[in-house]
């Protein structure tokens, strides 16, 4: 890594209601951040607007878990992207694994989100992965370039700058997936920077973080964020607490 950035996000998912988001959100606005570090935090909808106006003047950054392409209209259930902005989110998290097996997103919904977000002014986290069968057969790099290339469909040049990816291998997330081998991230992210620099020419697409996710935690955060094309890691479980948020920040 070392030429870019570090950036250590958490996405809460569906914990922490709306009164312990805000102590975990004031927890977090007392940490000293070192200045090779960006973090960012993704809370649930029901504290987005809080969380951003407590972390507001912090350099941490906050982002929303998922949103809709279309600003406004009969979508029940649905959030906008004006809704995400005028709570004060910098980013929005886009096609998570989660996303996609329970909710039904796609590669085209994940596209349409892409351009709605970046027409906002917020920064799309893309979350990319291969699933345990696509890595069985040995797949992955063609599964992360299809989900890349149809996730920035229609990105303008200038607009490669706000994005983020973060690449999370399905059998690598949560109780029951298995931390990826660090070989096999690295070549994973090169990979995908490949794909960048086909999409955007190279000096662009050496600019775009390219997070890793996975059962990420204490111990392997710094080796992951150590490889040379990762620029960071995204965490869940390890980084609920505000505590192991802090550690694997320092751990960087
Ligand atoms: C995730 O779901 O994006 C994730 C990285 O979760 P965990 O760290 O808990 O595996």
């Amino acid at each position: 890594m070392g030429r870019r950035t570090a950036w250590v996000g958490t996405s809460w998912k569906m914990n922490k209601g709306p009164a312990e988001a805000v102590v975990a959100a004031r927890a977090l606005a007392e940490l000293s951040i070192p200045p090779h570090v960006q973090p960012f935090v993704v809370p649930p909808f029901t504290s987005l607007k809080d969380v951003c106006s407590i972390l507001r003047d912090k350099n941490i950054l906050v982002g929303a878990q998922n949103m809709h392409w279309e600003n406004e209209g009969a979508w029940t259930g649905e959030v906008s992207p004006p809704m995400v902005k005028e709570c004060g989110a910098a980013l929005v998290e886009l096609g998570h694994s989660e996303r996609r097996t329970y909710f039904g997103e796609t590669d085209q919904t994940v596209n349409l989100k892409v351009l709605a977000a970046l027409k906002y002014g917020l920064k799309p986290l893309i979350c990319i992965g291969d699933t345990q069968e696509e890595y069985a057969f040995n797949v992955t790099n063609e599964v992360l370039a299809r989900q890349v290339k149809i996730a920035l469909h229609g990105v303008k040049a200038h607009e490669f700058e706000n994005i983020l990816l973060a690449y999370e291998p399905v059998w690598a997330i949560g109780e029951k997936g298995r931390p990826a081998e660090a070989d096999f991230v690295q070549n994973c992210h090169e990979q995908v920077r490949q794909t960048l620099i086909e999409l955007a020419g190279e000096e662009t697409a050496e600019r775009i973080p390219v997070l890793y996710g996975g059962s990420v935690n204490l111990e392997n955060a710094p080796h992951y964020a150590a490889l040379p094309d990762v620029d960071g890691v995204f965490v869940g479980r390890a980084a609920w607490p505000v505590a192991g948020f802090k550690a694997i920040i320092e751990s960087i």
